[in-house]
């Protein structure tokens, strides 16, 4: 089955080079090329049902033929069939097609719908003239296959016929015993239905990719897609790295010095930390806990276990104002235990940059704090033997794995700890972090009193201020976020400096405080510190403010124009109030009418605060690709998989993957290659 694909009949070099363009080398390649999508050609639609988009076949009897010429000739064939009529619409045509085409004689067509100057219309339909008697609709649904330049469907169709009559050598490479209970029929069949659905395959569920045979290809795509993971991760945990065994003094004295004791999850999670960086192998774990769990208590244990057995740790964060935040915290928790940090930033003047350098590469400071500047040419460890990363998502999988390289020292790799900052539905981090061991801080500190939500029409203004007023009167503090559509950073800039110079006016004898994306990162480190100090009261920040910022005394959080930003962005905006022990709220400030998915999210941040129930509706609304962030899209598509519709496929898929692994050795390369062939596999990216 791996002959090369000119063995099939009519495949030259011309073919054979667009068929390349598809990643398609093999007959192999060519069986596992699947349709992306089918149309039904098997039912008549009537015409007077026809919706803008509907794609479906229509009979019917020409009313009249016209040759109308616009800015150019056109042929127009006014067609009906008793429920309704519908125009034909042919930029190139030939007299003969034109007068096929007379009044009265009846034609079939098929194409996608859309409405017309003068009603629905079908542009350059395929058609044919039907005569009398002439047989019914196809039987089963056709298949479309992605395809490239050059290349027809019917092309593709005529040539994965001649493959699937070769079906039955395709080797079988996930045996019927680990595929198990599920009940999904075996690879030929799967294949061969989904190529070519029989007539009495169900319409509906193949069109929604729920067929059996597809969940079938589903879920061996997935176990590839593990598979692969797994071998990714293996090629850096097969590397040694710097054992981390102490006793936990540093720990100990940093909980002496905390003004409250770590949570049942923080502990838990801490030791999980501590058993994987105790072996000689790299760890690598991703620590997911929603918004205010506590992560950097924990990312800061881990540190300390670091040092403590004489090593570095560097901590990186997406963001400057994120970076800056956790300098903040680490080194109030750090300096008192007699431990340095260095700083580094993309901003940071030449100066600073090299004393930060020098002592880190020195080994005088134990502890680096940054953004992705860490990780640039000059910057040199001591001996680094663990790497955090906040915040996780908005790094890629090759990211990731170029990290890994960094402050690899004698061969050794250190440990990784990655944080995600909004909460990933278990099923979805499954797949996408496949390649990482998974902990969950899924407890908050006591305490904390739930957050208010209310969404509010932006012509209540007026009492949104008040309400700053009143929480303000009361010794607490408030933030305002201004949002733009528009992604430019001047834009964002000029709404936030012309609503804070409103607010200030509103607010009289208020401070108003102003922090957005265009500022000297000194000028924002300074209004945060205020804000912090609650010299500040209101703080007005476009969403630069979005992650990470913690300022406990902050219990009123309004967003403008709340109906333009994302579930997870809001969840995380709101996650900036309800840190202390005051009640906290927030306010939804939007502009009606409100679309429905707007409505939809603003409803689901009203009813939950849970951010793993938000992350699970966000997925529902935006798909994975958006969930995980546009840089990890990539890597989240499949050519039949949907981990969304397929969620219930995953934990068999987990086992799966195990059990082929373990019993099967031989079988994982050759199921990793037919599935990701080429560019597409991470392990030969990286
Ligand atoms: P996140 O998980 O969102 O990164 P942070 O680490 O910023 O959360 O912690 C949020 C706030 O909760 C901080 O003010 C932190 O000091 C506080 N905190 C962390 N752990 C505890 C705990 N066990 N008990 C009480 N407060 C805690
Ligand atoms: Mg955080």
């Amino acid at each position: 089955m791996t002959e090369p694909i000119t063995a099939l009949k009519g495949v030259g070099p011309k073919m054979a080079a667009r068929l390349e363009r598809l990643g398609i080398a093999t007959v192999t390649d060519l069986l596992f090329h699947l349709p992306a999508r089918y149309q039904d050609r098997t039912r008549l639609v009537a015409i007077g049902s026809l919706r803008p988009g509907d794609e479906g076949v229509v009979e019917g009897e020409v009313d009249h033929t016209e040759v109308v010429a616009r800015s150019r000739r056109m042929l127009l064939v006014h067609l009906s069939d008793g429920t309704g009529g519908i125009t034909l619409r042919f930029f190139h045509f030939s007299g003969a097609q034109q007068q096929a085409m007379a009044r009265g004689s009846r034609l079939r067509c098929f194409g996608e719908a859309r409405m017309g100057k003068a009603g629905m219309e079908l542009v350059h339909p395929e058609y044919r003239i039907l005569r009398e008697g002439e047989a019914a609709v196809e039987e089963s649904l056709t298949p479309i296959y992605p395809t490239t330049e050059g290349l027809h469907q019917m092309s593709l169709r005529r040539l994965t016929d001649e493959a699937l009559a070769r079906l039955d050598r395709i080797p079988e490479w996930l045996p019927a015993h680990i595929l198990d209970s599920s009940g999904l029929p075996d690879l030929v069949t799967a294949l061969r239905t989904v190529h070519r659905p029989p007539p009495d395959a169900p319409v509906s569920s193949l069109l929604e990719g729920r067929h059996p045979a597809q969940r079938r290809l589903a879920f061996e795509e997935l176990v590839a897609h593990h598979l692969s993971l797994g071998r990714v991760r293996a090629r850096t945990t097969d590397q040694p790295a710097p054992p981390v065994q102490v006793p936990g003094e540093l720990v100990r004295r940093l909980r002496d010095n905390l003004p409250f004791s770590l949570t049942g999850a923080q502990q838990r999670v801490i030791q999980e930390l501590v058993t994987d960086m105790a072996r000689p192998h790299p760890m690598l774990r991703l620590v997911q806990g929603d918004v205010g769990a506590g992560k950097t208590l924990v990312a800061v244990a881990a540190c300390l276990h670091a040092v403590e057995a004489g090593y570095q740790a560097a901590v990186m964060a997406p963001t400057e104002i994120l970076a800056e935040q956790h300098h903040r915290n680490f080194k109030a928790l750090l300096e008192p235990l007699g431990i340095e940090v260095a700083w580094f930033s993309g901003k940071q003047g030449v100066r600073s940059r090299r004393e930060a350098s020098e002592a880190l590469a020195s080994g005088q400071a134990q502890v680096a704090v940054g953004t992705h500047a860490l990780f640039q040419g000059d910057v040199t460890f001591h001996d680094l033997a663990l790497v955090v990363v906040d915040e996780q998502h908005r790094f890629g999988v090759h990211q990731r794995m170029a990290l890994r390289e960094k402050g690899a020292r004698d061969g050794r790799l250190p440990h990784q700890l990655i944080m995600t900052a909004t909460p990933i539905p278990r099923t979805l981090a499954m797949t996408a972090y496949a390649d990482l061991d998974y902990s969950v801080i899924d407890e908050l500190p006591p305490g904390r009193t739930p957050i208010k939500t209310v969404a509010l029409s932006d012509d209540r203004r007026d009492e949104v201020v008040q309400r700053i007023h009143h929480a303000i009167g009361e010794g607490r503090q408030a933030y305002w976020v201004c949002t733009l559509v528009e992604e430019s950073d001047v834009l964002q800039a000029q709404a936030a400096e012309d609503t804070h110079a409103q607010l200030e006016e509103a607010l009289e004898g208020i401070r108003v405080g102003l922090v957005h994306g265009r500022m000297k990162p000194r000028d924002k480190e300074a209004v945060m510190a205020r804000f912090k100090a609650g010299e500040v009261q209101l703080l007005v920040a476009t969403t630069v403010i979005e992650v990470g910022v913690d300022v406990p005394n902050a219990s009123l959080m309004i967003i403008e124009n709340a109906e333009r930003l994302g579930l997870a962005q809001l969840h995380q905006l709101r996650g900036r109030v309800g840190r202390g022990e005051a009640a906290s709220a927030c306010v939804l400030m939007y502009h009606p009418p409100l679309s429905q998915t707007a409505h939809r999210r603003l409803e689901a941040l009203r009813n939950s605060t849970d951010g793993f129930e938000i992350a699970r509706i966000d997925l529902d609304l935006r798909g994975p690709g958006e969930v995980l962030g546009t840089r990890q899209t990539g890597m989240m598509q499949f050519r039949i998989a949907d981990v969304v519709r397929d969620q219930d496929l995953l934990e068999d898929v987990k086992a799966a993957a195990g059990r082929l692994a373990a019993e099967h050795p031989d079988h994982v390369d050759p199921l990793i290659d037919r599935w990701l062939s080429g560019s597409q596999e991470y392990g030969r990216v990286g």
